[in-house]
């Protein structure tokens, strides 16, 4: 499979009338003007010409806004500077993100003109509730409608989902993703809330009526949802906002950020999470106790198998009292581990007594 390259063009706020109590899109990208045909063409330009690799599947993604909801001569002028590059064999495809009720078959039809060719759908929550509690404007229903619409046309079907929204319990946010799975999205995203100045919920928040995940419950339930979505072959495309200069640690300055599980490396949290289950679950399974154990990994996982700033090893070593050696194999499936022991509690009791 050829190796993907996302060239990102952040639409903010552009044509949308909601106002959803976590958002404040122009914070949320990081700019304030809105975006023309020629940036489009400087942005492109500027990603082409420092692409290493050549032989790549390169995407141009209008992010950040709700893109159908724009004037449809706005879209149109962006659409149609990106599809020259696609008329010019520079690019492969066109992506975008908006919301479910700015779907239908007119919508559709246009985009299928510029070759767009995934639809990123901002779906949040499948609980109706939920969904009004944060003045999205649309309800599920409107989630499955948009769905199945873009799969009919053939477009390739993403889901961004949020976890930790106002009244949305672990329960719901699970729910969520079993009912957006039963939509058959190849690709989803999920976000957990962040408090970001200005917003509704940053109000809220101050007036005790919202209270933001913590950092270990937020890795908890992306890692039961991950989990889901994995069983499910439905691939996770990212956890967690992007950092920017102003979606970054409250602590830092310049950052828009008031509250909420904010980690740099909040996907690497996770995942690396669900190795050490992986690794636990594997150890428990040997069923002898051990002292020390061989992990091997494909090089590209190493970072999760280890966990961030070794975290992994760290705590296989206080809750378990177990040695890691770390083998890297490149015929290693990735995503896959193997584990193996090496000593055994009784030979390491052995071992000492004889020294
Ligand atoms: S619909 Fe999207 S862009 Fe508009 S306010 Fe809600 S989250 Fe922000």
């Amino acid at each position: 499979m050829k190796k993907q390259y996302i060239i990102p063009i952040f639409v903010p706020h552009l044509g949308c009338p909601n106002d959803c109590t976590f958002c404040n899109q122009t914070k949320i990208s990081g700019q304030q003007k809105q975006v023309t045909e020629n940036d489009v063409r400087d942005i492109i330009d500027y990603y082409l010409s420092n692409f290493k690799e050549k032989d790549t599947y390169k995407e141009v993604a209008f992010f950040g806004g709700s893109f159908t909801g724009i004037d449809v001569e706005t879209q149109n002028k962006l659409l149609g500077a990106a599809f020259d590059y696609i008329k010019e064999k520079k690019i492969d495809g066109i992506r975008i993100s908006t919301r479910p009720d700015y779907i239908d078959k007119p919508t559709l039809k246009r985009l299928k003109k510029y070759k767009v060719k995934t639809i990123e759908l901002g779906c949040q929550s499948t609980n109706d509730y939920v969904l009004k509690k944060a003045k999205r404007g649309h309800t599920f229903d409107d989630i499955k409608k948009a769905s199945k619409l873009i799969r009919r046309y053939r477009f390739t079907l993403g889901h961004q989902m949020m976890i930790g929204m106002q009244d949305s319990s672990e329960k719901d946010d699970l729910q969520t993703a079993k009912d957006l799975a039963k939509l058959k999205p190849k690709i989803v995203r999920i976000y957990p809330v962040l408090v970001i100045k200005g917003t509704e919920l940053e109000k809220e928040m101050k007036d005790g009526e919202y209270e933001p995940l913590d950092l270990e419950k937020a890795i908890e339930r992306c890692k039961e949802i991950t989990y889901y979505f994995n069983s499910k072959k439905i691939k996770v495309i990212r956890i967690g906002l992007q950092t920017t200069d102003t979606i970054c640690s409250p602590e830092k300055e310049g950052s828009e950020v008031v509250a909420g599980p904010y980690h740099e490396a909040f996907r690497q949290l996770v995942e690396s999470s669900i190795y050490y289950d992986i690794i636990i679950d594997k150890i428990k399974k040997i069923n002898i106790n051990i002292k020390e154990v061989e992990i091997r990994v494909n090089p590209q996982d190493i970072n999760n198998v280890v966990g961030y700033k070794r975290k992994n090893i760290e705590k296989l070593k206080d809750d378990y009292d177990v040695d890691v050696k770390i083998e890297q194999d490149i015929k290693c499936q990735p995503g896959k581990i193997e584990v193996k022991p090496l000593k055994k509690y009784k030979e390491f009791k052995d071992d000492e007594e004889e020294i």
